[in-house]
C-alpha cells in the first residue's frame, strides 16, 4: 500500500543553522536539525552534523512545517484560461452545468495523469506536501484514482484521494464510481467522495456510508456551497443539508470533510461545532463563483483550508480566507493561521500517513519587521507567499530545491499539460 512517494534513500538529511518555527507553539528555535525519512520519520535538534552527511545550509532562512491542501480538484488544472461557455452562467448550478460538468465529462486517463503531474508540481513549489483531492471524471472512472496517486507520488507528494460519487450522470456512472472507490480503498488511504446533497439520492448516500464504514474512513462532500443546495434538500428531503448528512451518520465520523458550509443556519452551526466532522474553506473559489463567504462562527475549531482546484497554494488560500472574512466573522491572523494548520490535526487524528514532522518547507523570507511568536501569523497572512518557498521536504526527502522540482522535469510536464489542455478544450 502506498499513499506517499517511495523514498529510495533511508539517509537522514541535515539542516544546518536552521531558524525553525514550530507550527503549533509558534516558538522559534535555532540550531542544526536532523530529518529522518519515511512515513514515521521525525526531526530533532542536534549539536553537530556528521562529516560527509547530506546537508542544506539554512542560515538566514526560515524552516517550518510544509502545507497540506484540505480540498482540491486536481483535474481542473487543465481548465486555466480555457474558452468560456457559449452562454454565460447565471447561477451556481449553471456554473457547474456549463463549465465544470462539461469539462469533467470530457476527461480521459491521459488528461487525468498529466493534470495530476502538473497540479502536483505546482502544489509542491508552493510548499505543499500532501493533497486531499476530490476527483470527478464520469466517463473515465476505472483506474482514475490510482492514476492520480501515481502522478502525485512521482512528484513526491502524499495524498488522500476520493472519487466524487453522484447521481448526475446516471446509474452506470454511479456504479463505476462506487467500484472505483472500493478498488482504491482496498489498497490506499482515502475517503468516500460525494458531490453534494442535490445530486446524491438517498440510495447513493446509503451506499457511500456503507463503504465509509467498511473501510473505516469518512465522507468528503460539498455542503451548502450555494443556497440552492439547501433549497433542494428542503424541497426533496424536508430537511437542511447538515441534518441530512448527520442523520446518515457522516458527522459521527472523524475523517469526514464537509467542504464550503457557507449557507448554514444556527442549528446547523451548532450541530457541526459539536460533531466529529471537519470543514474546509475555499475562499478564492467562493469569491470566484460569487456564492458567499464561510462564516465560521460556531465551528471555528473545525476549519481547515482548501483550494478547490484554483491552485495548490495554501498560503494564497490563507490570505483569501483572511481578507474575505473581514466583513463577516472577522477572523484574526492567528485564527487563519490555525485554519491553515488544522489539516495536520485532521490527518494525524485520521491516522493518514504522509504528514509527519519530517514534512518541511524552507522559506527565503527576509522581512522588514521582526518575527516573534506572537506576530508570525500576521507575517503569514500579510506577506508570506509562494515566491518565498525555496526548498520543500516531503517525508524527509527534498522534492523542491531552489524553487524547482527535483524528482521530475517540470518543463516537460508543463509542456505535456499544455498538449492535454488543447486536446481537452477541443472537446468542450
Ligand atoms: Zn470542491
Amino acid at each position: 500500500m502506498r499513499n506517499t512517494a517511495p523514498n529510495q534513500s533511508d539517509e537522514a538529511l541535515y539542516l544546518a543553522d536552521a531558524g525553525y518555527i514550530d507550527s503549533d507553539s509558534l516558538e522559534m528555535h535555532r540550531g542544526h536539525l536532523v530529518v529522518t525519512p519515511g512515513d514515521d520519520g521525525s526531526i530533532e535538534f542536534i549539536d553537530a552534523i556528521p562529516e560527509g552527511a547530506k546537508r542544506i545550509e539554512c542560515a538566514g532562512r526560515i524552516v517550518t512545517r510544509s502545507f497540506a491542501v484540505a480540498h482540491h480538484h486536481i483535474y481542473s488544472c487543465l481548465a486555466r484560461g480555457m474558452p468560456p461557455p457559449g452562454e454565460a452562467p447565471e447561477s451556481f448550478v449553471e456554473i457547474l452545468e456549463r463549465i465544470w460538468w462539461n469539462l469533467d465529462r470530457k476527461l480521459d486517463l491521459e488528461m487525468i495523469r498529466v493534470s495530476a503531474l502538473a497540479a502536483g508540481v505546482e502544489a509542491a513549489k508552493c510548499g505543499t506536501t500532501l493533497i486531499i483531492d476530490h476527483h470527478a471524471s464520469p466517463n473515465t472512472v476505472s483506474g482514475c484514482l490510482s492514476t492520480i496517486a501515481e502522478s502525485l507520488e512521482r512528484v513526491g507528494l502524499s495524498h488522500v484521494l476520493c472519487y466524487e460519487l453522484s447521481d448526475r450522470d446516471g446509474p452506470a456512472s454511479r456504479k463505476a464510481g462506487l467500484e472505483e472507490t472500493r478498488e482504491f480503498l482496498q489498497a490506499h488511504q482515502g475517503l468516500v467522495g460525494l458531490h453534494a446533497s442535490f445530486t446524491v439520492s438517498d440510495a447513493l448516500l446509503d451506499q457511500a456510508m456503507e463503504l465509509a464504514h467498511e473501510y473505516e474512513t469518512g465522507i468528503h462532500v460539498h455542503v451548502a456551497e450555494a443556497e440552492s443546495d439547501q433549497e433542494h434538500c428542503l424541497a426533496t428531503y424536508g430537511m437542511r443539508c447538515v441534518e441530512r448528512f448527520a442523520r446518515a451518520g457522516a458527522l459521527d465520523m472523524s475523517r469526514t470533510i464537509l467542504a464550503h458550509c457557507i449557507h448554514l443556519d444556527e442549528s446547523e452551526r451548532e450541530r457541526l461545532g459539536s460533531s466529529q466532522a471537519w470543514v474546509s474553506q475555499q475562499a478564492e473559489s467562493n469569491l470566484n463563483n460569487g456564492v458567499g463567504v464561510c462564516d465560521a462562527r460556531g465551528f471555528e475549531e473545525k476549519m481547515m483550508l482548501g483550494t478547490d482546484g484554483m491552485n495548490g497554494d495554501c498560503l494564497a488560500a490563507a490570505r483569501a480566507s483572511f481578507l474575505a472574512g473581514q466583513a463577516l466573522d472577522a477572523p484574526t491572523p492567528l485564527a487563519i493561521y490555525r485554519r491553515l494548520r488544522r489539516v495536520h490535526e485532521y490527518l494525524a487524528g485520521a491516522g493518514f500517513v504522509g504528514d509527519g514532522p519530517n514534512n518541511l518547507v524552507l522559506l527565503n523570507y527576509d522581512p522588514p519587521t521582526p518575527i516573534t511568536k506572537d506576530n508570525w501569523p500576521a507575517h503569514v497572512v500579510y506577506a508570506l507567499n509562494r515566491s518565498h518557498v525555496d526548498t520543500v521536504i516531503s517525508n524527509g526527502r527534498v522534492i523542491v530545491s531552489g524553487g524547482r522540482s527535483t524528482l521530475v522535469d517540470e518543463q516537460e510536464i508543463m509542456s505535456m499539460a499544455r498538449e492535454q489542455a488543447s486536446r481537452l478544450w477541443s472537446r468542450l
